[in-house]
């Protein structure tokens, strides 16, 4: 199957054809092209920043109840293509059916969010701030930061656009979208749905593209913030370019997350949600717990069992309707988890589950692996694989296990899984978002973003709004 579409980029509300380079999607089951696209060029920037600069004008001057109208109708676009845009995503990203589901009802569900949040945000604008002389009264209202650039990964392509597109929406800015180039022909339904509900033109653009698009983005003054996800490298790129230009960036980057298995812990429990946590989306999760820490009174039960869940885990494309873990979504990132297998056995880890390639070899699959009793200073400890790797050490106490949690350069996510005390190691641990005896279920209601190098600034929620808007204080002299 090839996907066609000659007219692939979105600017002030029209398609056009893209003139830039070619960006292909590939099907990593099988590593066959299934759609070829002109990318846009980076002097179509300018173009789709001009149109978001203009249409700013009036969208901020929506009220947002109406705004809200257009963020259900998003919502609801996404519900009527659901069949389309699974497919679309077990094709082009390798998931099994029930993960492009997920993914789709999540986007949509935070468009509906975002359209509650909007309908009542007009009546929460003015709040009065109280002053410390009677002769002046104040009030505060949230304001749109502008035209604003987004720019996504592949991993979760819908999802990643929805968190930023909705809030930004919401408030009253105007977006220009870059997609990912991996994963562009899914994300062209935000530009279709634009259309068929009448978003004022300009309000959404979109700009396929790789880097080069990016880059010339993040170098565009008329573009009042940046909020990216994406690696840490080329996060600080970002950063840099954004610096330039003193504008606010929000930064949702990488993650080496632990899961800490207390000695309480119910353990069928612990290697369920230690197994999601890993293997979801074949690993290719910010959040993935990639590092477990557990009580070395029940480690040897956890280990076997997981050894045992991960030797019945059918690793398939997303064509065989029993498969758990899809294969990686690009060869890029097949061959970069490789190189750490690879490492891995050089250094002579201690592997009990996987530790190579599988499958067909044209797709890119990667064995469900696992590591034990691993290093500390080790890159596979460390460092972000974003893959199906699980690297495991024992601890002898909460205060060890918390220690090594907190021993990252990452803070993005985290989960606990055990009775006593669980709070209160929640507590501890140096991340943005932590999970207890719970998979990494995210609400559209709850925050999403890091400390640390994992980021800068918070996603979904009522920060979601806050990333859009910027607070105006308003200080009058009351007449008498
Ligand atoms: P990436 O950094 O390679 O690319 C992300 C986006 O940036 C792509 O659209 C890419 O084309 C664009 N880009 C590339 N060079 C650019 C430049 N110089 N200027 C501007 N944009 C540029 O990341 P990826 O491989 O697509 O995604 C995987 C990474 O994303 C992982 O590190 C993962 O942890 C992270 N991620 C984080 C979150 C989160 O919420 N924290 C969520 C999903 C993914």
């Amino acid at each position: 199957m090839l996907l066609a579409r000659e007219k692939c980029v979105f600017i002030d509300g029209v398609w056009i054809a893209g003139q830039g380079d070619d960006i292909q999607s590939v099907d990593p089951s099988t590593g066959t092209r299934i759609a070829l696209l002109r990318a846009a060029r980076a002097e179509d920037v300018s173009l789709a920043a001009e149109a978001a600069t203009r249409a700013f004008l009036s969208w901020r001057r929506v009220p947002a109840s109406q705004r809200a109208v257009y963020l259900r109708a998003f919502a609801q676009g996404l519900r009527d293509r659901k069949d389309t845009l699974v497919a679309l995503q077990m094709l082009n990203n390798g998931k099994p059916r029930i993960e492009a589901e997920i993914d789709v009802d999540d986007a949509s569900a935070t468009f509906d969010y975002y359209a509650e949040l909007a309908a009542s945000f007009d009546a929460r604008q003015d709040g009065a701030v109280e002053l410390p002389d009677p002769t002046l009264r104040g009030r505060a209202r949230h304001e749109p930061v502008g035209p604003v650039a987004l720019i996504v990964p592949w991993n979760f392509p819908m999802v990643t656009t929805a968190w930023k597109l909705a809030p930004a929406l919401a408030v009253g800015c105007t977006a220009v979208l870059k997609p990912s180039e991996f994963t562009t022909p899914v994300e062209l339904v935000y530009g279709d749905i634009a259309q068929e509900i009448g978003l004022p033109a300009g309000a959404l653009n979109i700009l396929p593209g790789a880097g080069a698009v990016g880059g010339a983005m993040t170098a565009e003054p008329r573009f009042r913030k940046i909020s990216f996800t994406g690696s840490n490298t080329t996060g600080r790129r970002v950063m840099a370019a954004a610096a330039e230009r003193s504008v606010p960036v929000s930064l949702e980057l990488g993650g080496k997350s632990p899961i800490v298995v207390m000695e309480d812990a119910d353990i069928a429990q612990a290697i369920e949600i230690a197994s999601l946590g890993i293997f979801f989306n074949a690993g290719q999760m910010c959040s993935a717990t990639s590092r477990m820490i557990v009580s070395d009174r029940i480690a040897d039960d956890v280990i076997a069992g997981l050894r045992r869940h991960v030797s019945k885990m059918v690793v398939a494309g997303p064509d065989n309707p029993a498969a758990e873990m899809g294969p990686l979504t690009t060869k890029a990132q097949r061959d970069k988890v490789l190189e750490y297998l690879l490492r891995a056995r050089h250094d002579g880890l201690d592997c009990i589950a996987g530790g190579a390639s599988t499958g067909p070899q044209a797709g890119y699959f990667v064995e469900p692996t696992i590591y034990v009793d691993v290093p500390t200073e080790h890159a596979i400890w460390r460092e972000e694989i974003f893959g199906p790797v699980l690297a495991i050490r024992r601890a002898s106490s909460d205060d060890e296990a918390l220690e090594l949690a907190n021993d990252s350069e990452f803070g993005l996510a985290a989960t606990v899984v055990g009775r006593a005390g669980a709070e209160d190691i929640a507590n501890r641990i140096d991340a943005g978002h932590i999970w207890i005896n719970s998979p990494q279920i995210i609400f559209p209601n709850t925050a999403w973003g890091g400390f640390k190098s994992s980021g800068i600034g918070r996603e979904l929620g009522p920060w979601g709004l806050a990333a859009y808007s910027g607070v105006k204080h308003v200080t009058s002299r009351v007449i008498t």
